[in-house]
C-alpha cells in the first residue's frame, strides 16, 4: 500500500494533518497538536494536529453534498465500491494489522483478525447491496397498493474506541456506504494512524471506482471528546454510531436526542459465563482463558465474571491457575506472545483499584495482578492477568474494569446463577458451558441471559460479522454489523398508491360523500 508519506508513523518532529478526506477535500487541520503513545513501549507514534469544531462542520457539509450524489447511485453499484475496498484491504492486510499493533498494542494474530473482520464485512455488505428489500403489504382499499421502501439516510457520524480501531468503523462504514450514506469518522485519539490508513484505502478504492464516488464520501476528523461532541451535535448528521464507555454513550445519547437525531450505541460490557456440572471442562478452560486474557482483557466482550457450580469449582480453579501460570506476556509484535500490554498507566491503576476493592469486599486473589517488568519492552504497561474468588457477587463486580481481571463465584442453584449473571447494569455478551440441553435452552431463552449476545459452549468474545452485534441495558441497545442491522442506516417510506378512480378513505371514513 502506498500511503502518503505524511501519514506514516513515526516521523519525529513532523506534524500530521488531522483531517483527511477524499480528494479534492483534504484540508489542513487547525486544532491542537498532540502525540498518542504506543502501548508497546510508551513512545509517541506521531505528532498529529486535531480538527477544530468548525472543521468538523466542514467535513459534515462535504458529506452532505456527497450524499446528494451517492444516494442516487444504484445500491449494487455502491456495492462495487465496497468490493474494491475489500480487494485493497486483502492486499494490505499485514500493513494495516501492523498499525493496529502499534497503536492499540494487540498481538499480531488478533490485529490480523481485526482486519479480516473488515474483509468479512465488505463481503457481507456487497451481498447486501442487492438485498435492501422492502415489503409489499396487503391493503384494505380496492385498487390500491401499499409498499414499504428503504432509502439512504444521510451522513453517518461514527465515533470509535481504541480497542477495535478499524473493525468498528468498518462495520458501520461498509454497510453505511452500500446503504447510500457518506461517513464522517471520529476515531479514538489513541489510534489516528490506523484511521487515516483505513480512510486512505477508501480513497484509493474510490479513485478506481470513478466519478460516481463523490468527494466527501468518507472523512476522518481527528481529535478528542470535543471533536466527537461537535460531530454528535451536528443536525445534518441523522445517525451517530458511537462505540466506547458508558459515560461517553450517555453524553452522546443526550446530545443526539436533544436534536431528535438517531444514535446507535455500543458501550461497555461486563460479561459473564456460567459453568455447570455437565460442562466439558477442557473446552471451558480454553474458552475462558481466551475470553478473559485475549487483547489483555481490553475487549468489550472480555470475560469478567465466572459463575461455577460448586461441584466443579475447585477443579476449575486449579486448572485455570495452571493455564494462567504459563501465559506468554510481552511484546505484541513477537510470535508466541498471547498477552500484550494495557493501553496506558491509567488502565493499570484502575485494575489495581478494582483488585483493592475486591479484597475489601471479601475477595481472595487466586493469581496475577502484578506488573511485569522482565522480558517486556521498556515503557509499556504489562501485567499478569488476575483471577479473584469472591463469596458472592459484590459491588465491584457490577463495574467494567477494562483490564485482564476476572472474578469467580461458586453457585449451588442454576436459577440463582442466572439471577446473579443478570444483576449488573451492562448487557453485552454472555455464555454458558453445559451439556444439559435444558440448561442451554433456558440460558438463551426469555428467562435466561438478558444480554445481546448469548453463547453455548463458546467464550464471550470473538463474534462473527454475520450476526447483529450489540447489547442491552447500559451497553446501549445498538445492533451493528450483520443480520438486519443495515436498516438503521436507511430511512423507511411507507407508500400508498391508488391506481383506481375512486378515493376511498382508510378505516371506512366517509368525508363529504
Ligand atoms: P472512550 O469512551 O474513552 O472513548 C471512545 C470514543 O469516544 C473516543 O473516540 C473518544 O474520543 C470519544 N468520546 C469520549 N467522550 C466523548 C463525548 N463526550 N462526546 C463525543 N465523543 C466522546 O472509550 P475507550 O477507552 O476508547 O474504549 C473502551 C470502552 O469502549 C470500554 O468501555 C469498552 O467496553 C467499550 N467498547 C464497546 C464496544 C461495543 O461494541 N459495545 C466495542 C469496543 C469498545
Amino acid at each position: 500500500m502506498q500511503l502518503p508519506e505524511h501519514i506514516l508513523p513515526p516521523a519525529d518532529g513532523d506534524t500530521f494533518s488531522g483531517l483527511w478526506a477524499l480528494d479534492p477535500y483534504p484540508r489542513g487541520a487547525a486544532g491542537e497538536v498532540f502525540s498518542p503513545c504506543s502501548p508497546i513501549d510508551g513512545k509517541p507514534t506521531c505528532q498529529i494536529r486535531a480538527a477544530t469544531a468548525p472543521q468538523v462542520g466542514d467535513a459534515v457539509m462535504a458529506a452532505e453534498h456527497a450524499f446528494r450524489q451517492w444516494r442516487t447511485v444504484p445500491a449494487p453499484r455502491r456495492g462495487e465500491l465496497v468490493r474494491l475496498i475489500g480487494d485493497l484491504v486483502r492486499e494490505n492486510k499485514s500493513k494495516l494489522a501492523e498499525l493496529i499493533t502499534l497503536e492499540a498494542g494487540k498481538i499480531r494474530p488478533e490485529a490480523e483478525g481485526e482486519i479480516q473482520e473488515w474483509i468479512d464485512v465488505c463481503e457481507f455488505a456487497v451481498g447486501l447491496s442487492r438485498q435492501l428489500h422492502g415489503l409489499t403489504i396487503a391493503t384494505e382499499r380496492p385498487e390500491h397498493s401499499l409498499i414499504e421502501q428503504w432509502h439512504p439516510l444521510g451522513p453517518v457520524g461514527v465515533i470509535s474506541a481504541f480497542n477495535f480501531p478499524a473493525a468498528v468503523w468498518a462495520w458501520n462504514a461498509m454497510i453505511g456506504l452500500v446503504c447510500g450514506d457518506p461517513i464522517v469518522w471520529k476515531p479514538s485519539e489513541q489510534t489516528p494512524l490506523i484511521a487515516l490508513a483505513c480512510n486512505q484505502i477508501v480513497t484509493l478504492a474510490a479513485a478506481r471506482f470513478g466519478s460516481d464516488a463523490p468527494s466527501g464520501l468518507s472523512t476522518v476528523v481527528i481529535g478528542g471528546a470535543d471533536v466527537g461532541a461537535a460531530l454528535a451535535s451536528d443536525p445534518r448528521v441523522p445517525l451517530v454510531s458511537a462505540t466506547g464507555s458508558v459515560p461517553m454513550g450517555r453524553s452522546v445519547a443526550q446530545v443526539v436526542a436533544s436534536r431528535l437525531g438517531r444514535s446507535l450505541l455500543e458501550l461497555g460490557g461486563n460479561n459473564g459465563m456460567i459453568v455447570t456440572p455437565s460442562a466439558d471442562l477442557d473446552m471451558a478452560i480454553r474458552a475462558i482463558t481466551f475470553a478473559a486474557v485475549g487483547t489483555c482483557g481490553q475487549r468489550c466482550t472480555s470475560l469478567r465474571r465466572l459463575f461455577v457450580h460448586e461441584s466443579v469449582y475447585d477443579e476449575l480453579v486449579e486448572r485455570l491457575q495452571k493455564a494462567y501460570s504459563s501465559l506468554p506476556i510481552g511484546d505484541p509484535r513477537e510470535d508466541g506472545t498471547l498477552v500484550g500490554p494495557l493501553v496506558d498507566e491509567a488502565s493499570f491503576d484502575k485494575m489495581q483499584a478494582s483488585l483493592a476493592a475486591a479484597h475489601d469486599e471479601g475477595g481472595h486473589l487466586l493469581c496475577g495482578g502484578d506488573r511485569v517488568f522482565d522480558d517486556v519492552p521498556e515503557g509499556g504497561v504489562y501485567v499478569q492477568p488476575a483471577i479473584v474468588r469472591l463469596p458472592r457477587q459484590t459491588p465491584i463486580m457490577h463495574e467494567e474494569t477494562f483490564a485482564p481481571l476476572m472474578y469467580m463465584v461458586a453457585y449451588e442453584n442454576f436459577d440463582d446463577a442466572i439471577e446473579m449473571h443478570n444483576a449488573v447494569p451492562q448487557g453485552l455478551s454472555s455464555a454458558i458451558f453445559t451439556n444439559d440441553m435444558r440448561e442451554a435452552h433456558k440460558f438463551i431463552g426469555p428467562a435466561g441471559s438478558d444480554c445481546g449476545l448469548a453463547g453455548v459452549n463458546i467464550g464471550t468474545s470473538g463474534a462473527e460479522i454475520g450476526g447483529a452485534f450489540g447489547g442491552e441495558k447500559e451497553t446501549g441497545g445498538g445492533r451493528e454489523s450483520g443480520s438486519d442491522s443495515w436498516k438503521q442506516y436507511m430511512r423507511r417510506t411507507t407508500c400508498t398508491i391508488n391506481y383506481g378512480t375512486a378515493l376511498p378513505l382508510a378505516q371506512g371514513i366517509r368525508f363529504g360523500d
